[in-house]
């Protein structure tokens, strides 16, 4: 679980601020889509400052729910 979080976080940073979709960050990493990636996401945008929403994803352009880094310390 740990791991995961590190690797989710890793890569969505690595795209922001472009939005991932859930699918392409299973792709990515190699992980299922299943309830241990949703909790893990959940904890990053509780925890660790990013969001869920909806939008259109960077790699695979579909629409859906997506999740981003947060970027409000540079927004001023
Ligand atoms: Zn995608």
């Amino acid at each position: 679980m740990k791991v995961m979080l590190e690797s989710i976080r890793r890569l969505v940073e690595r795209l922001s601020p472009a939005p991932i979709c859930e699918p392409c960050i299973g792709r990515r990493l190699d992980l299922p889509i299943d309830d241990a990636l949703h909790a893990a996401l959940g904890e990053l945008a509780v925890e660790r400052g990013f969001d869920r929403e909806s939008g259109s994803c960077s790699l695979c352009e579909e629409h859906g729910r997506v999740i981003v880094r947060q970027d409000r310390r540079h927004a001023a």
